[in-house]
């Protein structure tokens, strides 16, 4: 079980995000404990742990972790510009990616399709 004075900082999107989390903040000298993914027994104490894994480091790292996840956050967006879906749109008509803001598209004016 974890130790106590744990807390939740990053809700991973998938067990292989969170070992790679896991391990960066390793490189940092802070220990953080995977949550949920694969952890059955605790599935049955908390059911959102079934879902998705978190990280949850202790309490005096806290602060520095969730400095390391808002950087590593930033780098992935930097990475993908075009996957993020709530960023950009794709034209339908000339398959040009608009930023979110825009309902019509910068390079044929075509209007944002409702979904
Ligand atoms: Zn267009």
């Amino acid at each position: 079980m974890l130790p106590p004075e744990t807390i939740n900082v990053y809700l991973a999107k998938n067990l292989l995000e969170a070992e790679f989390l896991h391990n960066l903040l390793a490189d940092a000298g802070i220990e953080a404990f995977v949550i949920g993914g694969a952890t059955a027994l605790l599935a049955e104490v908390i059911p959102l742990a079934a879902r998705a894994p978190c990280l949850w480091v202790r309490q005096a790292d806290a602060e520095q972790a969730r400095a390391i996840l808002a950087d590593y956050e930033r780098r992935q967006k930097a990475a993908h510009p075009d996957t993020d879906p709530a960023a950009t749109w794709k034209c339908a008509a000339c398959g040009e990616l608009v930023d979110e803001e825009f309902d019509l598209c910068w390079n044929c004016q075509n209007p944002r399709r409702p979904y």
